[in-house]
Order: C-alpha cells, then structure tokens, then sequence
C-alpha cells in the first residue's frame, strides 16, 4: 500500500503546501486504492473520479500561480449522502431521493469548497441516516473493512469504512443518536459530535432536528479538529447554530495538559462485551499516566436514554418526513399505473363487486408514493413517531419522553459538575455480522444505549480506536464533555494517540493484499 494512504490530512496539507506533492498525486493515490477496494467494501455511493481529478487539477493550479490557499488545500474528503452537494445526487440512501439532484451547497460544503478541499464522493448510510448497521440503505451494502462479514455500523457506515480502508483520509458524518461515534468505534476510526448547535445544518437533510449534528470522521485526532475549525461556526441560515466565536481547536488541542478529572461509570463497564471494558480500563491507565485522576460517577436515568430516544427521534423524523409527497421532488410513482388501477377499482366499486370507495387520486398518490420510496425501517420509524404523536398519545409518549430527556441533560450537569470529561464505551459489542441483527429492530435500538444520550444532552462525544478484540475486531472508547468543551476532548485525543498507536493498525486484508509478503507499510 502506497505511504501516501497512510498520510493524515494535516500531513497530506502540508506536503501540498510545500510543494513536496500535488493534488493530483495525492487525488489519484486515493482514488487508485477506491478502484481497488470499493468493490468489496462498498462504501461510495457515488464517486466520480472526472469530478475529483479535475477539483485536484484546479487547486494545483491555484497553487501555481500563487494565490492563497485554504487550510485543506488538495486534500480529498467524503461526503455521508445525506448532505446537499449542488449539481450531485444527494439521495439518503432512500429510493424517495434516488433522483434528486439539489441545486445548492450545505454551508459545510460550502466552507469546505473555500478552504479548497477536494469533495471525493458520496458515502452509503443507513436509509435517511435511520439505523447502526447501513443495512437499511435501499441501495447497496457496506462492509466492515476488518472482517467483510461483518457491519461497519451506522448510519455514517460509508464513511467510516472509507477511511478505514484509506480510500480517503477524511469524511463527513452526521450523528442523531450516534451516527459518527458507532460507526467509527465499529471500523476503528476516529470521529467527533460536536455540540448541538456547533455545526451549521443549512443542507444537511432533516432526520430528527432536535438532536442531529454534522461531524468529522478521521484516523487521527488532529484532522478531527483542523476539519472541525473549518466547517463550525454560526451560519444566518441554520437559526439554531451557536454564534460564538470558533476556537482555533488544531492549535489547542496539542497544547499540554493540564490536571484533569475524568468520571468513569462503573455499571458501564459490566454491561458490556469483556473485550471492550477490559480495552477501556487499560485506555484508563493511559489516561491516568498523562495525569488524569479518575472519579466514580453515575448517570441514573441513562436505562431511560433508549426508550426517550426512540420516542423523541421517531416523532420529529415522522413530520420531517411528511415532506415527501411526490410532488414537490424526489420519488414519485407511476402515475399511469396508478390511473389505470383507479379506473379499475372505479368500475368494480360502481358495479357493487367492491366494498369501498377508492380514495381520490391525490390521496392515492401521496400513499403510493410513499408506500414505494420508503424502506420498510423508515416507515416504521413513521409509524412510530405519528402514533407517539396522536391526539390522546401525545402526553403519555412524546411530552413523557420530554420530560424523561431534561432529566437526562441533569444527569449530566450533575456528573460534569464533578468531573471534566466521561470516559466510556460506545457500543456494548463490536460489529455483528450481517444480517444478524436486521430483523430484530429492538436488538438494533439497544445497541444506541451509550450514545444516545449525548445527543439527548445536546453535549458532544469524541470516539477513538482503543484496542481490538481477539478476533481482531477494532474497539472504541467515548469520551463524552459538557456543551462546548470539544477543545478538551480533543486535547485528550490528540495525547492519548500520541501514547498509542491503535489508530495506526491497517486491517490486515488491505496490508497483506497489496504489500510483498513480509513487508508492511504501516508506520
Ligand atoms: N441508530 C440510531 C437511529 O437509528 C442513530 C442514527 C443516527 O445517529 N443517525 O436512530
């Protein structure tokens, strides 16, 4: 595997500044290794290379004639499909958008298109980012680039296999109830939520508003905080993005630390697979020799975070998604077929061999519509938030689910109220296989029990490679922090990355398949 793969973004920036490569070599590198690899890990959704080569060609040239170039100049990045690329398909995964083709940028994209980035792709997800596995995307599937048996996680699946796989040295996600952290701790890669509001969301498609939040997904802990400086900041487009200033997080979070208090949870660590506690309490230590001091906190209403998740999420994504209707944009069914049916269903009910009156035409075009561009996850996702929210359903669902969620925010007041950070695991097991769990929606739901309540809270929550599994399954630790403290977490990253080197392991497949036997490109 060609050095340049292994090269960070911050690195690949560098060398491209100085003049040591161009964008065009590092463009082609990647895309050789997609040519490669994506036939087997599927994480592209789209990806045309005319399209990268020719954003690598004229940021080359900018460089040549020595204009100012942005802080990710000539270094590709990839895009979860749910965020609007103008001129590009954006579809979700779903049938509903497999035609849709938004004319304007999301602000992120915009922000990363001025810092010159190269846009390398759309990346697979779960349909509407509904789901942990990428299971439910209508149009392919993704693997786990350490065992292709198994899921990459989701729904950000894509682009964490991608940069597993070094197709790319860095994606966008985007996590409601975990979507980034997941998917990263599944395929051993790094990856930030950042605070509710810390992201403008102006383009990004519209899952449960309250909770979702775009993020970065990298191998190592610098790129998540140049990427993140990049694309925070307020936007007078996005009404809930935060207006503060935006930290310089690449320079703080290589600054030395400081004494720092870290909670840990003990319930946690005995609900889960051995493997991850057993990963997590030596990530402890690690901690604790760059002078953390370790404090035992709890948060009791946290057995409530699944259920008021799966309550909170379904009620918004039931009228968020009330906008596909088939004659705005998007999917519509055949309207031919659909009229011919209804003179059908007509002659039968006027000739009294049917009970019931057909439904007029529009009605039948908003049903058939949706009951043929939805996956079957996302429609009883809508199901589920349509009846949480009914008259009469209302108060004992959603407004209970409410109220439940600020009993969870105080639980984390309370605990950061002790301690700066918590250190915990992201999923109580590593990727399952395919298949195994997709028909039992409840074992999938479950699987969210430690990341959902950051997004609940509205605080952020940085995943990274701790260890991996004896049968070589990659493991993750959270790092949870109050409203706005990602300096912090990233500061912990970047230190604990600099201690170990489980963000540097390559899955072995990709190692043995493109090297001379015995020798290996991992640095
Ligand atoms: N797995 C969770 C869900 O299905 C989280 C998804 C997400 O963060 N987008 O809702």
């Amino acid at each position: 595997m060609s050095r340049l793969l292994e090269l960070s973004a911050v690195e690949l920036a560098e060398l491209f500044r100085q003049g040591e490569l161009s964008s065009s070599e590092i463009v082609d590198s990647f895309l050789e290794q997609a040519r490669r690899w994506d036939g087997t890990v599927g994480a592209f959704l789209q990806l045309d290379a005319e399209q990268c080569r020719a954003q690598a060609a004229a940021v080359d040239e900018k460089r040549r004639r020595g204009e100012k170039l942005g802080p990710l100049a000539g270094v590709p990045i990839a895009i979860k499909d749910i965020l609007c690329t103008a001129g590009t398909p954006t579809t979700c995964a779903s049938r509903m958008l497999g035609n849709f083709v938004p004319p304007y940028d999301a602000t992120v994209i915009c922000r990363l298109r001025e810092a010159d980035a190269v846009l390398f792709g759309k990346t697979n997800l779960d349909e509407f980012a509904m789901g942990g596995s990428t299971e439910t995307s209508a149009f392919k599937l993704t693997r786990n680039p350490w065992d292709l048996d198994r899921v990459p996680g989701g729904s950000s699946g894509g682009s964490a296999a991608c940069v597993a796989a070094r197709m790319v040295p860095l994606a966008l996600g985007t996590d409601t109830g975990g979507s980034i952290r997941q998917p990263a701790a599944l395929c051993g890669v790094a990856g930030l939520k950042p605070t509710y509001g810390r992201v403008s969301r102006f383009g990004l498609i519209a899952y449960a508003s309250s909770l979702d939040q775009i993020g970065p997904l990298a191998r190592c802990v610098e790129d998540l905080a140049l990427s993140l400086e990049i694309i925070a900041g307020h936007d007078p487009r996005d009404s809930t993005s935060y207006p503060g200033e935006v930290p310089p997080y690449r320079t703080l979070c290589k600054q030395p630390l400081e004494k720092l208090r870290i909670g840990i949870i003990p319930e946690q660590l005995e609900q889960i697979d051995p493997a991850i506690s057993q990963a997590i309490r030596e990530a402890a230590k690690v901690f604790q020799e760059l002078g953390a001091e370790f404090r035992e906190v709890s948060l009791p209403h946290s057995e409530y975070a699944v259920a008021c998740y799966y309550i909170i999420a379904p009620s918004e994504a039931s009228s968020n998604l009330a906008r596909y209707d088939g004659v705005h944009y998007g999917y519509r069914t055949d309207e031919r077929q659909m009229a011919e049916r209804l003179a059908e269903e007509r002659r039968l009910a006027s000739a009294g061999k049917s009970p019931e009156e057909p439904d007029p035409p529009l009605v039948r075009l908003f049903r058939q519509t949706r009951s043929e561009g939805f996956g079957p996850e996302v429609k009883r996702r809508i199901m589920l938030g349509t009846y949480a929210l009914s008259a009469g359903y209302y108060q004992a669902y959603y407004l209970h689910a409410a109220r439940v969620r600020r009993l969870i925010r105080q639980d984390y007041d309370q605990a950061f109220s002790q301690v700066d950070v918590l250190l915990g695991p992201v999923t109580p097991t590593p990727a399952f296989r395919i298949g195994e769990r997709i028909q039992d929606p409840l074992a999938m739901y479950l699987f969210d029990l430690f990341t959902v309540g950051a997004n609940l809270a509205g605080i952020c929550g940085l995943a990274l490679p701790c260890g991996f599994t004896a049968d070589g399954l990659p493991i993750g630790l959270q790092l949870q922090g109050p409203p706005f403290s990602e300096p912090r977490l990233l500061q912990l990253g970047y230190w604990y990355q600099q201690r170990t080197d489980w963000h540097r392991r390559v899955p072995p497949r990709l190692r043995s398949e493109s090297s001379p036997a015995g020798v290996s490109s991992n640095r």
